[in-house]
């Protein structure tokens, strides 16, 4: 690989081909820092509503900080993965407290703040402030697989030191936020999963163009073993209106609200598995009277398959929750549900709800 060329070749292409993204043009740490996090697992274009609505309701780190932790996660919904939006209001809490305001510059600094890993204290460092530090994330790596023709997998800790040191190597004087949003913009649309070498702008430096290997780039890593779960919750429903309660602080999901239920027991069908849960977690004893269906999602390790049921109190009367697996609960209408921030395999529940015409029957009958 030539560098100079490469790098030439690789921000002239940028520079003509770039999206236009709104942290783009006013590229401030707090705006960087935040487009940066909503990117970790969503694709850039995706980020723009989020990103923007974010603004509107917290524009700068003071009021990030003084946001209530409820108001960050409803923010955040959508995105997954809530404890980052809990590190995004920790890390402006100690902005705030701690380093009078000022975001911080130093790439060590950056990384010191809660949810900050190497490769987003280097995007902050080179785009915001300047500096000369990699910002490889698994597009980079992807890319330098292909580039450089590496024939061992990227996940290894040696081969992504190889393609950071590289990547230091390669970056210009005067350009380094450039040249590290150029790389990144270039895996997301060019050299993407799958490459459009045809299109490429640096195919002439490409090793694994020339060798004919680009399809078996990168070499895939040791197959992930992914845990099993299946899962049951009810909607409890009396009065028109539906139980949800809010999850413990040191609980999985923290904070978050969600119809009672868990984990099937041994043997245990989804409706037992339902009544049990509602026993134990509210001392409620409930009927499930129809499924609603069945929803599957993934989440870290886990890949999890839940059943959610329409269910019914069993004793007349207004029931009356003693809360023993959360800090709060409540009966809400339905159409309350968009005020509260609920995990992803509730909200994929209340999608099907919408969709449900028995749903309206079984509330009027509550
Ligand atoms: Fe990626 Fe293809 Fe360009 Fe090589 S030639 S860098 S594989 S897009």
């Amino acid at each position: 690989m030539n560098d100079k060329a490469f790098v030439d070749e690789l921000l002239a292409w940028y520079r003509s081909s770039q999206r236009d993204l709104p942290w783009r043009s006013d590229p401030a740490p707090y705006k960087v820092w935040i487009s940066e996090i909503m990117a970790q697992q969503t694709q850039m274009d995706r980020v723009v509503p989020y990103f923007e609505r974010w603004m509107q309701a917290f524009p700068d780190i003071e009021s990030l900080a003084r946001a209530p932790e409820e108001q960050v996660l409803k923010a955040w919904e959508g995105l997954g993965y809530y404890t980052r939006a809990r590190n995004l209001r920790k890390a402006a809490a100690l902005v705030l407290g701690e380093m009078n305001g000022v975001f911080p510059s130093d790439p060590d600094a950056i990384r010191s703040l809660p949810g900050i890993g190497p490769y987003t204290a280097g995007a902050i460092a080179s785009i915001a402030f300047g500096q000369a530090v990699p910002a490889v994330d698994a597009n980079v790596l992807r890319v330098f697989a292909r580039l450089l023709n590496l024939d061992r997998p990227v996940t290894l800790q040696d081969v992504k030191k190889t393609v950071y040191d590289k990547v230091l190597s390669l970056i210009p004087v005067g350009s380094p936020g450039d040249f590290n949003q150029a790389l990144m913009e270039f895996g997301a649309l060019v050299c993407s999963r799958k490459p459009d070498c045809d299109a490429c702008p640096v195919r002439g430096h490409c090793v694994s163009l020339a060798a004919g290997t680009v399809a078996q780039r990168p070499l895939p890593a040791a197959p992930r073993e992914y845990i099993r779960i299946e899962m049951a919750t009810g909607l409890l429903m009396h009065g028109g209106r539906i139980l949800i309660q809010k999850r413990r602080p040191d609980d999985v999901w923290p904070g978050l609200w969600e119809f009672p239920g868990g984990v099937l027991e041994d043997g245990e069908t989804p409706e037992l598995a339902v009544v049990r849960e509602y026993r134990e977690e509210t001392g409620l004893e409930v009927r499930p009277v129809e499924k609603i269906g069945v929803v599957r999602y993934g989440y870290t390790k886990y890949r999890v398959t839940m059943h959610g049921y329409f269910c019914l109190p069993v004793h007349d009367g207004e029931p009356a929750p003693d809360f023993r697996a959360a800090v709060d609960g409540k009966f809400v209408p339905p159409s309350e549900f968009g005020g509260y921030a609920f995990p992803s395999g509730h909200r994929r529940i209340m999608d099907l709800l919408r969709r449900d015409m028995r749903f309206q029957d079984w509330l009027s009958k509550s």
